[in-house]
């Protein structure tokens, strides 16, 4: 079989030109391409948009300063597809400038500086394309009055300038462009087979609505496998050996602090000589970030408290008030990371490709591998040309020019709060999530002024934007619309609007009371156990205790793991418990085929 063949059967008629397997940054991105150049397209997504690596990462788009110096290609592609992100979606940005301060005791701090500036000479090269600021050099002096909770002493730093995005924003905002363009998008229904004609040539996937349990087929000219960390598992799906879609997955982790402790971002050196950071990130502060091979469950990826010490031990040598701060919860996710043998983690290319599998019998299955958030479009753009060249179209991809829903216009959100007679805070964040498409939420409160009430005190998120959400952007629990308007991640961890979102949701979506406080019950559950490497013994217990008490309430039988055990020293002020649920649930062998472990 031959590639034309295996896009053009005569007489044979299928749903979709193309199915996307995946509802990550790279599988929005390559559906809204292909709506673009007039495909039409299927998206299934398993469990929600940016469920995976692109909703649980350090959301910078970025160059990655140190991979210039072993990967700059991708310096150069990342920070030129950050200026075009940036362009199309001007309201989902935040600037992140960077503090690297050198200290005396390191070995030749004096002339790591001079080589940290002569490093940062050349980056500053690149920061024209993602609109940077040059690097400057900073003394001791100046370090400190910038940021007053340095420790240590100095023989002075460099600031360097970044971008950050809400990625689950921009997957979001990918699938809505894409939807309005004629892409059927399905939430929560997993893959679980990728079907073949008998010459091999692809035919489409039999999926599962994992929310009804029902289960569907849909036949497309080409399937794209686009699950990041999963697709060495994916491709079994459609019998083809894990080793054809290999990955390396790297595990990172990200704890977050219930308010903002400074003003820049600062980037330190962990034990082991890895670069973490500490960054102001909206109403709070993150720390970040792990990279270590992981061989657990996909579907189940959390923190544990070792990798929590790990970061804090980093971030405290250089800023010790992070030791009197409260952290409130962790996000964990695994980098797609192109597979090689003998390096560390940190070491590995960011580099992307695509992988055409006729190579191996499956003439129309692709998969993509590798990646960043930060080339995210150029990686899509990248897919759609190789499937538009199998369909025969010319058009050159526009994504880069065409704004994501919301990003037309950048509108005020002082004015956009006064219009709605809303605190400005809430119209600040409105802005930010959905930019110029704030205004259709606030049109919602204009017909129905009650829709004005907050769900969510700590964020704050407004019953407008729960129900729009639901009715425009695919959320069904709890969980989604947390993922996409941040309800519930706040100091309260939900306590105070996972029910009335339940109820909403439910009253929404057709299901009944008990179905929304279940849903409730469901979010706080799994925000209790992200948080649990993070929260001392006491908080936990109290925890354990109110859950359980709801879920009595309920007649539901299942429990959060309670903390048990080895609980030694922490760094972080009581002793904190262990996430063995979620150790034990990575060590055990996944029973679902479709669940998993990456080859
Ligand atoms: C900790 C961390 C920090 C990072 N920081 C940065 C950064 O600062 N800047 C940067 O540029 N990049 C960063 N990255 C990398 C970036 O996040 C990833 O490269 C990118 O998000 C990968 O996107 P993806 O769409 O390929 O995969 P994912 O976002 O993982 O999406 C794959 C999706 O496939 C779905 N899926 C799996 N199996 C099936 C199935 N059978 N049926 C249907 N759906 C299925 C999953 O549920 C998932 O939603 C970071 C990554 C991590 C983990």
């Amino acid at each position: 079989m031959n590639d034309t063949q295996a896009s053009e059967r005569p007489g044979v008629d299928v749903d979709v030109d193309v199915i996307v397997i995946g509802g990550g940054v790279n599988g929005s991105g390559v559906a809204r391409d292909c709506t673009q150049r007039g495909l039409s397209v299927a998206v299934f997504e398993r469990n929600d948009i940016a469920f995976g690596a692109s909703g649980n990462n350090s959301g910078m788009i970025h160059g990655g300063p140190r991979y210039l110096t072993y990967d700059p290609d991708v310096t150069y592609s990342s920070c030129l597809d950050s200026g075009h992100i940036q362009r199309i979606a001007p309201h989902l940005l935040f600037r992140i400038p960077f503090l690297m301060p050198v200290h005396r005791d390191r070995r030749g701090a004096k002339l790591a500086l001079t080589l940290l500036d002569a490093f940062f000479d050349l980056y500053d090269k690149y920061q024209p394309l993602k609109r940077g600021k040059p690097h400057a050099v900073l003394t001791a002096d100046q370090l400190q009055q910038l940021e007053p909770g340095l420790a240590g002493m100095t023989v002075g730093g460099v600031s360097f300038d970044e971008w950050g995005i809400d990625g689950v924003r921009l997957c979001v905002g990918n699938l809505v462009d894409a939807a309005e363009n004629g892409a059927r998008v399905h939430i929560h229904s997993t893959v679980t087979d990728i079907l073949r004609h008998d010459d091999g040539a692809v035919r489409g996937v039999r999926y599962r609505d994992l929310l009804t349990g029902e289960s569907g087929s849909c036949t497309a000219k080409l399937v794209v496998n686009a699950t990041g960390a999963w697709a060495p598992l994916t491709a079994t799906l459609g019998g083809l050996l894990p080793e054809q879609a290999r990955i390396r997955p790297g595990k990172g982790i990200h704890v977050f602090f219930d308010r903002r402790l400074t003003n820049y971002a600062i980037a330190v050196r962990a034990i082991d000589g890895r670069q973490v950071f500490l960054e102001p990130w909206q109403n709070m502060s993150v720390i970040g970030t792990t990279d270590t091979d992981y061989y657990g469950d996909l579907d189940d990826v959390v923190a544990t408290t070792a990798e929590v010490r790990y970061l804090v031990q980093a971030v405290a040598r250089v800023f010790p008030a992070i030791l009197e701060a409260r952290p409130i919860g962790t996000w964990a996710g695994v980098r797609p990371t192109l597979y090689d043998w003998g390096k560390s983690p940190d070491g590995l290319s960011r580099e992307h490709q695509v992988v055409d599998h006729a190579a191996h019998g499956a003439p129309g299955l692709y998969s993509m591998i590798g990646g960043k958030l930060a080339s995210y479009r150029l990686f899509s753009e990248e897919m759609t040309d190789v499937l538009a060249r199998r369909m025969g179209i010319a058009q050159a991809s526009r994504t880069h020019v065409t704004p994501l829903p919301g990003g037309e216009e950048l509108i005020d959100p002082i004015s956009l709060a006064e219009d709605a007679g809303i605190e400005p805070i809430a119209g600040a964040r409105l802005e930010y999530r959905h930019g110029a498409r704030a205004t259709r939420i606030v049109e919602r409160m204009a017909r129905n002024p009650r829709e004005a009430a907050v769900v969510c005190p700590c964020e704050p998120v407004l019953e407008a934007e729960v129900r729009y959400v639901v009715a425009h952007e695919w959320a069904q629990t709890v969980d989604d619309v947390s993922r996409r308007t941040r309800l519930g991640v706040g100091s309260c961890g939900g306590m105070r609007c996972a029910a009335r979102c339940g109820a909403i949701v439910a009253e929404m979506t057709g299901r009944s009371p008990l179905d929304g406080r279940r849903m409730a019950l469901d979010f706080l559950e799994s925000a209790a156990r992200r948080r649990l490497s993070v929260v001392g013994p006491v908080q936990a217990q109290q925890e354990a205790l109110s859950l359980a008490a709801l879920r009595s309430q309920l007649g539901s039988t299942r429990a959060i793991e309670r903390p048990t055990g080895d609980l030694g020293p922490t760094g972080l002020g009581p002793r904190a418990a262990e996430p063995r649920a979620a150790e034990a649930s990575a060590a055990l062998p996944a029973l679902d085929p479709t669940r998993g472990v990456p080859a």
